[in-house]
């Protein structure tokens, strides 16, 4: 991972959660941690429920308000600056290099959750991040059939880095051989898998985005999303995750999910096969994602096959 990634040493891990978890927990007590106030739920989740009752302090900001950034950063406090760009799941970029330049003007590490941009499609590290997370279970395996996360370190040498270390060899949340061998399989066909990934949501977000009963596209490979010039700038695809609204609610956004036959309705992404889910209902009653929000994880099927299974089921 750190030939693929850049930077000085990785830590692999059980999961990205087990990942993700180490890198917050390798924090002193009572340490500030700035998040997104859109990001994977499962993480926000461990945040809000689990890591904040036991002394971490945190806010939630919008990532893509640099202003509202350098308001929500507490000098000296804020330790570490948590990124998910695009996020999660309506897709918001966030400029890494800005947002890392306050962060360390401020004194506080910036770790980038880059599940969704994989080596060769992003390189926070050449954007000013310290720290690069990945949930392996995602595009790195590549095949849905494995767990596995890892955070990859710029300097070795950071206190916390050591911690991390510490909290991985002895904690036990570490990837099987087996699950290492299977990731490595994946890893052979990567920067292939990310071009056809790309390519087919492309594709489909093109098709979406001129569809009569479909009010919102949310794809930063889109001249009309918010953040397609930060996105050009940082990433060298622009992946093969999107989320649309569909006109009609959430009873409509259902009864689309449940009428395409080449996606799969599940959670998860990054696999060979196009996923569809309603992101709302996964996230619970908590959620701020749209009632009428569908998440498309684009497979390697053929874009037009893709395009003519939405078609259908928009029909
Ligand atoms: C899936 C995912 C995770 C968590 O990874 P697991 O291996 O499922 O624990 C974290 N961040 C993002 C962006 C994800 O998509």
């Amino acid at each position: 991972m750190c030939a693929l990634q850049g930077g000085a040493e990785a830590a692999a891990f059980a999961s990205g959660s087990a990942a993700a978890s180490a890198v917050f927990r390798s924090l002193e007590p009572g340490a500030h941690v700035l998040a997104p106030t859109e990001m994977y739920h499962g993480l926000k989740r461990l945040l809000q429920d689990g890591l904040a009752p036991s002394g971490l302090e945190l806010s939630f900001v919008a990532m893509d308000d640099l202003e509202a950034v350098r308001h929500a950063l507490r000098p000296g406090a804020t330790r570490l600056v948590w990124l998910e760009t695009p996020s999660n799941p309506c897709l918001t970029i966030t400029d890494i290099a800005h947002v890392s330049e306050l962060a360390h003007a401020a004194g506080a590490s910036v770790a980038v959750d880059a599940t969704w941009t994989p080596p060769g499609v992003a390189d926070p590290f050449a954007h000013g991040a310290d720290l690069v997370m990945h949930a392996t279970t995602k595009y790195l395996a590549g095949h849905s059939d494995v767990l596995g996360g890892v955070v990859i370190a710029r300097d070795a040498g950071t206190r916390s880095w050591g911690r991390l270390r510490f909290l991985q060899a002895n904690e036990g949340a570490v990837p099987s051989p087996f699950d290492c061998w299977l990731t490595r399989r994946g890893l052979a066909t990567l920067p292939h898998r990310m071009r056809a990934h790309a390519l087919g949501a492309l594709a489909v977000a093109r098709f979406l985005d001129a569809h009569a009963k479909v009010t919102r596209v949310y794809y930063p490979g889109l001249e009309h999303h918010p953040g397609h010039a930060v996105a050009a700038r940082q990433m060298a695809s622009f992946g093969g995750m999107l989320s649309f609204t569909v006109e009609g609610g959430r009873h409509a956004a259902a009864e689309v999910a449940a009428r395409v036959r080449l996606f799969t309705r599940a959670t998860s992404l990054g696999g060979v096969e196009s996923l569809i889910e309603h992101r709302a209902a996964v996230e619970g009653a908590q959620s701020a994602t749209p009632d009428d929000l569908l998440r498309l994880s684009v497979g390697l099927e053929h874009p037009d096959d893709l395009v003519d299974d939405l078609r259908r089921a928009l029909a």
